[in-house]
């Protein structure tokens, strides 16, 4: 006897449930395509319980009673009807899977009228089956409510990710479906409190809505869509925004064209805000790669590569306002070693008035000639009897207070001369101030002493709503950094403390800095170094800044306390020219 059989439909809509709805978000996604499909103008959407239980209500064409019993069946769609269709597609959906995935997997009602008749009517169904009909009174369109997704599915529900992360999936996934359909007005309510609404009033009021003045003020029309002044940038592609034929989707080919139109304008490891609605024959695009439909692929990548590239540089060229602070040659090749951002006089007048930090200037709270068995020391005496060489020696006397150096001066503003052991040094006088401060910060956050200063006037910030649930959801570790930060209402927060720290820069920048740093899914160590890093980033004397002597050799003192040569992301800091090389050079050799 054979022992294949054909499963039992309702085993068989779980495990496709398992590609459909694969979390809540992409069944948030299937849902808002559905009332999108359905031609509506308002579409509502509010979750609670980390996504497992939802209601979404739409003023769309709604369903027949026939209909509504019908569309919970497995591929019961009304969007195609021949193979033909599958070429021809206008709407999101086709496979008729997400209801009866969504519907195998969860309890359900489903309310629903349309034009035609006289009431509504509403279903009941638990694990895909239907146990309940009912008619009612009820205006166009259609309701659903799910409650307990993944109730019947123990190891699914185990592998629910927590709740603000998938929360922030949604938030991604209703941002990206309200900017392709700005016409229609989307609300997405999360716990009771709402966290998007677009008014349905068009594109701009729709980023306006979505991102705040603060972003949309900076971002320049242009033949496809909207492109972000520079300093807009990122840390990931997360602010590269691509819709084809009104859809979003993400494509290396879109995504590469974006980013090589920023070339030059934006620091490497940087990714600019763009926004970018691409309009082709559907026939030139596959968007079946991915059965949720968000990775696509182009017949014609290149064509359609140069084509954008050329839009973006078109625009971007010329336009003073979207070019990055004008250096010098020497410098522009440091720019792309490290993230600068050169504060103009203005915002450092503001930042000043607002911030009421004192003005940026070295510290010098840790003397040189401070006498005690340092680690530095210790470090020293350790390799002393591995390793007896004069190194020892210098740095020992250097310990102790004699300064085994000599600042010859300060190179383009930029690099410190030293001579220092019979060679000639060169410092990179950012990321050696950099490295100091890291390795401060990072003692001082271990020992628990970072001490918080209050600001006199605080700061409102415009941020991106992920990033609010970044500082929300991390409290803790924002505080224990002594910041203090209210939430200011959608788009904004309020810095209300910092840490009692010198930044050079302004507040806002370090912390836009820090958010921009930090992932979704970094643990609680990857959040405090990125914190740290970010913060003494921005304190650190910047390249192309002059110092005094003093001030150089204050930090190149700190340095060697230190012993530490790399910068926190593990570059080298010193370059050295020997006297060797030097006269070699000279062929005196
Ligand atoms: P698909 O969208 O691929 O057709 P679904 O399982 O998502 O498959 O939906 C099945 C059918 O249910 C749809 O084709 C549509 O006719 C109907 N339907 C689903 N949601 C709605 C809605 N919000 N308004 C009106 N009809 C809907
Ligand atoms: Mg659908």
């Amino acid at each position: 006897m054979g022992i294949i059989k054909i499963l039992d439909e309702s085993v068989s809509n779980i495990i496709a449930a398992g590609e459909v709805v694969e979390s809540p978000a992409s069944m948030i996604k299937e849902l808002l395509e559905n009332s999108l499909d359905a031609g509506s103008s308002y579409i509502r959407i509010e979750i609670k319980n980390g996504g497992r239980d939802v209601k979404i209500l739409d003023n769309g064409k709604g369903m027949s009673q026939e209909d509504l019993l019908l569309c919970i069946e497995r591929h019961a769609t009304s969007k195609i009807s021949s193979k033909e269709d599958l070429f021809n597609l206008s709407t999101y959906g086709f496979r008729g899977e997400a209801l009866s995935s969504v519907a195998a997997v969860s309890k359900m009602i489903i309310s629903s009228k349309n034009e035609d008749a006289e009431t509504g009517s509403a279903i009941n169904i638990s694990g895909g089956k239907i146990t309940n009909l009912k008619e009612l009174q009820r205006t166009r369109g259609t309701e659903i409510e799910i409650r307990e997704l993944f109730f019947n599915t123990p190891a699914r529900l185990k592998f629910l990710r927590k709740s603000s992360t998938e929360y922030s999936n949604i938030k991604d996934i209703v941002t990206k479906e309200a900017m392709a359909n700005p016409d229609v007005s989307i609300i997405l309510v999360i716990e009771g409190k709402e966290s998007i609404r677009t008014s349905g009033r068009g594109i701009e009021n729709c980023l306006l809505e979505l991102f705040g003045k603060n972003i949309v003020k900076n971002l320049k029309t242009f033949p496809l869509g909207y492109l972000g002044i520079p300093s807009l940038n990122r840390s990931s592609k997360d602010s590269i925004f691509t819709f084809v034929n009104g859809r979003a989707v993400s494509s290396k080919v879109l995504d590469s064209a974006i980013i090589e139109g920023y070339h030059t304008k934006l620091m490497k490891g940087k990714y600019p805000f763009v926004i970018l609605f691409f309009e082709i024959d559907p026939k030139e695009v596959d968007v079946n790669v991915h059965p949720s439909k968000k990775v696509i692929k182009f017949a014609q990548e290149d064509e359609i590569y140069s084509n954008i590239l050329h839009q973006i540089t078109e625009s971007l060229s010329g336009d003073i306002s979207f070019t990055t602070v004008e250096l010098d040659l020497e410098e522009k090749e440091l720019e792309i070693k490290e993230n600068f951002n050169f504060i103009s006089m203005e915002d450092f007048a503001v930042f000043q008035e607002k911030a009421v930090v004192k003005p940026p200037k070295l510290e010098h709270h840790r003397p040189v000639h401070e006498n005690k068995v340092t680690d530095a020391v210790q470090k020293n005496f350790d390799n002393f009897f591995e390793n007896p060489l004069t190194e020892f020696k210098e740095s020992y006397k250097f310990n102790i207070g004699l300064k085994n150096f000599k600042v010859i001066g300060q190179f383009l503003n930029s690099f410190i001369l030293v001579e220092r052991n019979k060679e000639l040094e060169i410092y990179d006088q950012h990321i050696v101030h950099e490295r100091i401060l890291y390795e401060e910060l990072k003692k001082e956050y271990l020992e628990k002493k970072i001490t918080s200063q209050q600001l006199l006037v605080p700061i409102k910030m415009n941020v991106l709503l992920k990033e609010k649930d970044l500082i929300f959801d991390n409290y803790e570790l924002f505080q224990n950094f002594g910041f203090e930060i209210d939430d200011f209402g959608k788009n904004e927060i309020l810095i209300r403390a910092v840490p009692a720290f010198n930044f050079r820069e302004s507040i806002e920048n370090m912390m836009k800095e820090i958010l921009h740093s930090l992932g979704e899914n970094n643990n609680k160590l990857e959040f405090v170094e990125k914190i740290i890093n970010s913060i003494s980033c921005r304190s650190a004397v910047k390249i192309n800044e002059q110092l005094s002597l003093e001030e150089m050799e204050d930090i190149i003192s700190k340095l060697h306390a230190l012993g530490e040569y790399t910068c926190p992301h593990g570059r080298p800091i010193i370059l050295k020219l020997t006297l060797d090389e030097i006269e070699k050079s000279f062929k005196r050799k």
